[in-house]
């Protein structure tokens, strides 16, 4: 959420202050700041870090085929849009009994599955 500033601003010089005060600290005139509110920002603490991107229409948008390593437990493969990609890393919630639940198979099948591909690739 952005956080907003007050200054004060001379209706006789346009100086700026941060706080009000009777006399002008640039002109030295009497009773002139007015309070403006100034909107700030809205800044997180990772923006400095954050990449930024450019806009891009979706037909412009470059694809290309990925090759997928199917894990031969088709429910574990459509998930995963195909099957396994190179290089991704893929998080599966629960224990093996859960995940083998979900897939209909035994935890021991999932299991030595997964750790065949693991050492394949
Ligand atoms: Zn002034």
């Amino acid at each position: 959420m952005a956080k907003s500033k007050v200054a004060y601003h001379c209706t006789e010089c346009g100086g700026q202050s941060t706080k009000w005060q009777g006399q002008c600290p640039h002109c030295f005139a009497w009773n002139t700041l007015t309070e403006s509110i100034i909107e700030g920002k809205s800044v997180n603490r990772y923006a400095s870090i954050a990449q930024t991107s450019t806009l891009q229409k979706l037909s412009d948008v470059e694809t290309q085929n990925i090759i997928r390593q199917t894990t031969g437990i088709s429910e574990f493969d459509r998930v995963l849009g195909g099957g396994l990609v190179g290089g991704a890393v893929i998080l599966l919630g629960g224990d093996h009994s859960q995940i083998a639940e979900l897939m209909n198979l035994n935890a021991q099948t999932v299991r030595n599955r997964v750790s065949n591909m693991l050492l394949e690739s």
